[in-house]
């Protein structure tokens, strides 16, 4: 029985810089499961690499697009593009984010107001921005799913600016799920667990948050990319279906532990 119904879907996925990306893992459950998957990329070094491992995927119905969040004109081309392409649009993954290294190393109060309208634009308002492309071609209803961090309600060392765009990202995502409800389109976000992305290797101490949540975490371990990908296909499918504004964590249960 296919509990997913995932096959044929078209599925935007946002954020693959290279294999060890949290969006890639999700991209290639997608691929498992026979849906059409749509990526974006920002930088074409990016684009060379999903080119490269889509070569292993031949028989998939894939598409490649490049698309700058911090550009409203981009984001435009590249959602008329896809839906031209493909008509209908039944998933968004939304798997970015950036911050300027130094407002992760400076002490929080060093923030710039530069630095912080920075990471708000790119890390929060482009699930805003992409919401609203990829909203026309949604026309089946479906599923917006975002990438937020434990930061956005802890204060978590080296995540500073960071965390306050999750928090943003998060209210975002409830606002967003109570705007489209009536379109019958869900939104929702996931919290991952720390794993070792390129993402990651801007964050300060990022060894030591690893063995810390080994540590405390429920379960004594990390989590990977494998299991946000599969639990970022439930949210996408059927099976979620009621679930709607929330924020579901992947961490091996770190988050509950005081
Ligand atoms: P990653 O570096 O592989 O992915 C980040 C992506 O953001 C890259 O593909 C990059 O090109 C894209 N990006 C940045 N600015 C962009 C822009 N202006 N336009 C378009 N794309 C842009 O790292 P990742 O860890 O896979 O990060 C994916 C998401 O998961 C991020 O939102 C991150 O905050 C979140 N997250 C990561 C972790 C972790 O520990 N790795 C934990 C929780 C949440």
């Amino acid at each position: 029985m296919d509990l997913l119904q995932l096959t044929n879907k078209n599925i935007v996925v946002m954020g693959v810089a290279n294999e060890r990306s949290i969006a890639w893992g999700i991209a290639k459950k997608l691929l498992e499961v026979g849906a059409n998957v749509i990526f974006t990329y920002r930088k074409e070094r990016s684009k060379g690499k999903i080119d490269k491992v889509l070569a292993n995927y031949p028989d998939h119905n894939t598409a490649v697009v490049e698309c700058d969040v911090n550009s409203d004109e981009s984001i435009a081309k590249a959602f008329t593009e896809i839906g031209e392409k493909y008509g209908v649009i039944h998933g968004v993954v939304h798997s970015l984010a950036f911050a300027n290294a130094e407002d992760l190393k400076n002490r929080f109060v060093e923030t710039t107001r530069d630095g912080y309208a920075f990471a708000q634009d790119t890390s929060s308002y482009s699930l805003i921005a992409v919401s609203k492309a990829a909203k026309p071609y949604m026309t089946e209803g479906g599923s917006i799913v975002t990438m937020s961090y434990l930061g956005a309600e802890r204060v978590l060392d080296g995540y500073n600016v960071m965390g306050v765009a999750k928090a943003a990202l998060e209210a975002s995502m409830r606002y967003l799920a109570a705007d489209l409800g009536a379109d019958n389109i869900r939104v929702n976000a996931l919290s991952a667990g720390a794993i070792r992305t390129l993402a990651a290797k801007g964050i300060p101490s990022f060894n030591q948050i690893l063995h810390k949540i080994e540590d405390t975490a429920p379960l004594k371990r990390n989590t990977n990319q494998e299991e946000v990908a599969d639990m970022t296909l439930v949210m996408l499918s059927q099976l979620s279906r009621g679930v709607t504004g929330e924020t579901i964590y992947i961490d091996c249960g770190y988050n509950i532990m005081g």
